[in-house]
Order: C-alpha cells, then sequence, then structure tokens
C-alpha cells in the first residue's frame, strides 16, 4: 500500500492506477479504524483493484464544543489494517494540505440537514458534504463507499452526488455490530464499562421496534414507544432522538412502510451514539 500525504503524491498515485486500467474505489474515514471501516474496504475491493482509504479528522465538521482535539488517532494501526484489507493507496493529509488558504466556498445542503444531526450538531453537514466534494475531485472515484451507521450523512452522500452531478456511484454498506449488538464506532472506546453495558441499550430498542413491525404493527407513535421504553431501561442513557421515517428526506412518518427507518442518537454518559435499522428486515440476532 502506498501512503502519500500531498495532493500531488495523491493524483499522481491515481493516475499510475488508472493508467493500468484499474478501476478505483473511495472509502473516507476519520481513522480509528474498526471492522465497520474495513468492511467498506472490502466492498470497494470487490469491485475495484485500486482502493484509495482517507485518513482525515475533518475540523470543518466540528463544532467549537465537540470532540475533536481527542477524537482518536490510531494513524499506525489504521495503515496495517488497511494495507492487510487490500486497500492500495492511503491518503493522509494534514489539515493544511486540505485547507491551505482561506476558505470562501462550502457545500450547504439543504433543510433535510436541519433535522436530526443537523438540528444538534449546526454545520457540521456543511462540514462533510464540503470535504467529501473536495475528496471527489481529488481522488475522482468510481465507487465511493460510505456506512449506513450514519444514515443522514449517507443521505446527504446520495444527494450531493446526484444533486451536484458528481460522477461516482455511491454505495452504502451495511452497519457492523460486535455480537452483542452495539453497533461499532471509533467512539465506542470512550466507553468505560458500565457504559459500554449500558449502550446495549440502543441495539435492544431498534430489535424490539424492528420486531413490533415485523408482527405488523404499522403505527409509527406505537413504534417509538416500543424503542423508548427500552432505552429508558438504561438510567445511563438519554436519548436525543427516536424516530421512524422515510428513506428519501427522512422526514417522520405517521404510519411505517418496509424500507423506513428507524433512527436514534442517545448519549450514554459522555459520549454521543447513534444507531438505525431498516424497517422490513430482521433485526440481527444478538448474543
Ligand atoms: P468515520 O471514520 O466515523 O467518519 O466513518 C467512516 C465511514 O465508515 C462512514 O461512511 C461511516 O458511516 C462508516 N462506518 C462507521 N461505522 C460503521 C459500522 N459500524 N458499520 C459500517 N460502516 C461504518
Amino acid at each position: 500500500m502506498q501512503i502519500v500525504q500531498t495532493v500531488a503524491a495523491l493524483r499522481a498515485a491515481v493516475a499510475d492506477a488508472r493508467a493500468r486500467g484499474e478501476r478505483i474505489g473511495f472509502v473516507p474515514t476519520m481513522g480509528a479504524l474498526h471492522e465497520g471501516h474495513l468492511s467498506l474496504i472490502d466492498l470497494a475491493r470487490a469491485q475495484c483493484a485500486c482502493v484509495v482509504l482517507s485518513i482525515f479528522v475533518n475540523p470543518l465538521q466540528f463544532a467549537p464544543t465537540d470532540d475533536l482535539a481527542k477524537y482518536p488517532r490510531t494513524e499506525a494501526a489504521d495503515i496495517a489494517l488497511a494495507a492487510s484489507r487490500g486497500a492500495t493507496i492511503a491518503f493522509v493529509p494534514s489539515v493544511d494540505v486540505m485547507y491551505p488558504g482561506p476558505r470562501v466556498v462550502s457545500v450547504i445542503p439543504d433543510a433535510i440537514a436541519d433535522r436530526w444531526e443537523g438540528a444538534i450538531r449546526p454545520g457540521h453537514f456543511a462540514g462533510v458534504l464540503t470535504v467529501v466534494s473536495k475528496l471527489f475531485n481529488l481522488v475522482q472515484p468510481d465507487v465511493a463507499v460510505f456506512g449506513q451507521k450514519d444514515l443522514q450523512q449517507a443521505t446527504l452522500l446520495r444527494a450531493l452526488v446526484r444533486d451536484l452531478d458528481f460522477p461516482v456511484t455511491v454505495q452504502i454498506a451495511p452497519i457492523v455490530r460486535e455480537d452483542d449488538g452495539l453497533a461499532m464506532s471509533s467512539r465506542n472506546r470512550y466507553l468505560g464499562v458500565d457504559d459500554r453495558r449500558a449502550a446495549l441499550a440502543l441495539s435492544r430498542a431498534l430489535s424490539a421496534v424492528s420486531g413490533r413491525f415485523l408482527a405488523g404493527v404499522r403505527d409509527a407513535t406505537e413504534l417509538c414507544a416500543t424503542g423508548d421504553a427500552q432505552l429508558r431501561l438504561e438510567s445511563a442513557v438519554r436519548c436525543d432522538y427516536l424516530s421512524i421515517v422515510d428513506p428519501v428526506m427522512l422526514a417522520p412518518v405517521d404510519t411505517a412502510s418496509v424500507g423506513d427507518y428507524v433512527m436514534l442518537a442517545a448519549r450514554v454518559g459522555g459520549t454521543r451514539l447513534l444507531d438505525n435499522h431498516r424497517l422490513g428486515e430482521p433485526f440481527p440476532v444478538l448474543r
């Protein structure tokens, strides 16, 4: 695997791959890689001989009160893991490489970004869409892979490519979970033993909602009450939102249908966790 830190080196490495006739897959990350990230590399690798992994903790998507400074950074381990799964180029730029001068142009999403995560983290998605637009222009991939774990982000990235005509195919990979159901996240490492156990309330809530839906319940209020009840069983868990939403605009629905999502965010101790599940699909069996 080639490790590149500058725009020129990245462009040269990608040009070499193109000259060899390789398709280019792209997996953007903020590092602290876990099996969820690696599953995205696997999906890209299955279709593309060249897989570019980027590791960049993007300051633009963190508010001043967010956890930018303490975001986990495990670059050496990340590079070894990515190489072991077949990534061929690691792009690891500094903040100065990505944002060399004053920045006057951003990609600002429409109102869909103002709800859920956008309501709690103003400006977050403008930061995400701006950096991903830059990365798309730098890498110029054929395929870019993102995770369903960050459902609103994935939905907005699909919209970015559709609305601004980026010549890339976006693929959304399923959520990778720990054996006990907790969705893998770089932030899980912040959880102490008690909070780690309490965090299982999130996947239990999704599992319960999924089960009620599969049993025929369609009333969204009733489905949400089922999820909320699970979350309330753990006093360390503070729910930010739990809602049944349509898959395109992520707007709350009154009556749930197959293909809608149950999505939630909750704080466990000082750690904010996200999770979701597509209704109609059985929730994975939890151990
Ligand atoms: P991050 O490094 O947190 O910005 O995540 C990079 C990419 O990995 C995003 O597309 C995430 O949605 C995806 N991702 C994070 N966690 C998981 C997971 N548990 N399963 C699948 N994809 C994930």
